[in-house]
């Protein structure tokens, strides 16, 4: 299984930032190995930018949420077919920002989830438990009850196309990143959880940084990181990927 690196630039960076920083990062990873993808998911309005400067290398692009439909009604919001138009190969759904900030409940993700994956849209399913569940011991129950939810109601070829990502609450943007040991204990968990997801790509999120990746990198059951603030300057994150490949 390849390993995955996805960059979720959150609400940063115009289309003309967005140039600058491919200007830097993109001759950095020319070669990079079959064995690794990466993803990088810049905010809707940098996405045409990114998407000239993508085309012909091996770097993906990736949205960081859309609606379930596919037109309507909906003020504000971004459709699937709108996404594959520019390019868009990948979607974060369900990141615990979207969920906590905007209301994103598990229902909306499971209708996203299927959306993404009838249009060819890979999707990215972020879950993780808030810092007090941990402390309650609930942590298991609260991921296995996510990932159940997000993917309620898909089975067989669809389910071999999506991606999870585990990303404790507690550990995004605050430096203290999960042991890398018990991230790799409750992302077996996840896989355990259904037969089918032996052999899905499991992602950790939460405080990845280049001189972290390597101890996730080589635990079992992380095949890549989602990495929020590190994916911000082009130098390195380029090491982030690099030490990935390197574990
Ligand atoms: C994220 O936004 O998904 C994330 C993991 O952020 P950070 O790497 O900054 O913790």
């Amino acid at each position: 299984m390849p390993r995955i690196v996805v960059g979720n630039w959150k609400m940063h960076k115009t289309a003309a930032q967005t140039a600058a920083f491919l200007d830097v990062f993109l001759p950095q990873v020319t070669a990079l190995p079959p064995a690794i993808e990466v993803v990088l998911a810049p905010p809707f309005t940098a996405i045409p930018e990114a998407a000239r400067r993508l085309h012909g290398t091996r770097v993906r692009l990736g949205a960081q949420t859309m609606h379930w439909e596919l037109e309507g009604a909906f003020t504000g919001e971004i459709s699937a077919p709108m996404l594959l138009e520019l390019g868009v190969t990948h979607v974060i759904l369900g990141h615990s920002e979207r969920r906590a900030l905007f209301n994103e409940t598990d229902h909306a993700v499971n209708l996203k989830v299927h959306t993404a994956l009838e249009q060819g849209l890979t999707p990215i399913i972020a879950l993780g438990e808030t810092l007090a569940e941990r402390k309650a011991g609930t942590t298991d129950d609260r991921v296995v009850a996510q990932s159940h939810a997000a993917l309620k109601g898909v089975s067989g070829d669809a389910l071999r196309r999506v991606i999870i990502a585990y990303e404790p609450i507690w550990a995004i943007g605050t430096g203290e990143n999960c042991d890398p040991g018990e991230a790799d204990r409750v992302m077996g968990t996840i896989r355990a959880s259904r037969t089918e997801l032996a052999d899905t790509p499991i992602l950790y999120g939460g405080s990845m940084t280049p001189s972290n990746v390597g101890a996730y990198a080589e635990r079992p059951n992380v095949n890549g990181g989602l990495v929020g603030g590190a994916s911000l300057d082009p130098e390195g994150f380029a090491r982030l990927i690099a030490n990935a490949v390197r574990s």
